[in-house]
């Protein structure tokens, strides 16, 4: 007979994981900190949802309504949408599970590429299913390496579009594309946390190919233009099928009563996301070209943040920036983990900080 453990096992797949590593935020003491590895706005969230939030404090003794009926449809009227096909998440991180937990389970695979959200393998393995990672290229998803990475287990298919932490988009063309030669019964899931930063025509978060097909699901956050990534706060917009599977397994009370009061106040203010997205255009911009003109090679980004790649020469790696920008109270994310070992992903911070970021860089180059 076999031998029986003394102690509590996790499941296969459990402890394959490694633990997502958060971006750091602790500088030298004395040393005035910049947090720049999070992809969280300078401009802080909409003093509406603060005051939302405050309002909220006098009845905690509540619970929150169970379906955060009030965020959907205030979702719902931002963007036209039909709040039955909207699912709300304690962020975008828990409708991502949700989704993974629902339709991959021990032998099925799960489809993303090489620079892609590392939430994704997490979901994936903790579901018991096996992670396909697709090669991209130009750091840049490529829809025939994915296609030709489905296999008869595939059950989901995850692009970040914008991705992060490349910062790379691809054209609503190139989404269709790679929908249209899916079978039906893939999810495809377009995680569109950058959308409202990105403006170009040739970009759709994916709104239309979710109300149009029953296998896509677009997942939104207030995490990144809303500046409430402490409150927790996602959304997905997916067939009503999806949405009844999600309902089910998901947690009854998943989003706080401070959440979903200050998700409806941040969503309502335009103003403070036009703002937000004003300040993103003007310093991804400006930092863009003053970081290219220290000779460092920086990857076009759509997002609220830039990949800097470094050169592979002693003292100048990505490693020794890091610390180099650390030591200044600088604070960027490393990315190996994204197997981009000769990188650091900037976040767009306040003027102060990008100015700070582009003279760092300058003197490390230098030195
Ligand atoms: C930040 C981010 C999210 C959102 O995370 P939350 O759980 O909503 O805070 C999702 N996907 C990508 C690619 C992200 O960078």
């Amino acid at each position: 007979m076999a031998q029986l453990p003394v102690r509590p096992v996790p499941r296969a797949g459990v402890l394959d994981i490694e633990a997502y590593v958060p971006g750091k935020s602790a500088a030298p003491a004395g040393v005035k900190l910049h947090k720049l590895s999070s992809n969280e706005t300078p401009l802080g969230a909409s003093p509406k949802a603060i005051a939302a939030y405050r309002a909220v404090a006098e009845k905690l003794e509540l619970y929150p309504d169970g379906s955060s009926t009030g965020l959907r449809e205030a979702i719902a009227r931002r963007y036209g949408l039909d709040p039955a096909r909207i699912v709300c998440g304690a962020g975008s991180d828990e409708i991502l599970n949700l989704l993974t937990h629902a339709y991959i389970g021990p032998g099925d695979e799960g489809v993303f590429t090489e620079h892609g959200f590392l939430v994704y393998r997490i979901a994936i393995t903790a579901a018991g299913g096996k992670p396909v990672v697709v090669k991209e290229k130009n750091l840049t998803a490529d829809v025939d390496a994915i296609l030709g990475a489905i296999t008869p287990k595939t059950r989901i298919v995850f692009l970040a579009n914008p991705n992060n932490p490349t910062g790379t988009y691809l054209p609503f063309e190139e989404v269709r594309r790679l929908h249209a030669g899916l079978r039906s019964d893939i999810l495809l899931v377009l995680d569109a946390a950058y959308a409202e930063y990105v403006r170009r025509n040739d970009y759709a978060a994916g709104v239309e190919l979710v109300s149009s097909a029953e296998n896509v699901v677009m997942a939104r956050t207030f995490s990144k233009i809303h500046g409430l990534a402490g409150l927790r706060i996602g959304w997905g917009y997916m067939p009503l099928h999806v949405a009844d599977a999600l309902n089910r397994i998901r947690g009854p009370f998943n989003l706080s009563a401070p959440a979903i009061a200050a998700g409806i106040a941040a969503i309502e203010d335009a103003g403070h996301v036009e703002a937000a997205f004003d300040h993103n255009e003007r310093w991804l911009t400006w930092l863009t070209s003053q970081i290219e003109a220290l000779g460092l090679k920086v990857t076009p980004s759509v997002g609220n943040f830039l990949l800097i790649g470094f050169p592979k020469a002693a003292g100048k790696t990505a490693k020794d920036a890091d610390a180099f920008l650390t030591s200044r109270g600088l604070i960027l994310r490393a990315v190996g983990a994204y197997n981009l070992p000769d990188h650091l992903r900037l976040t767009v911070g306040s003027e102060e900080a990008n100015r700070l970021v582009v003279a760092a860089l300058s003197d490390f180059l230098g030195q």
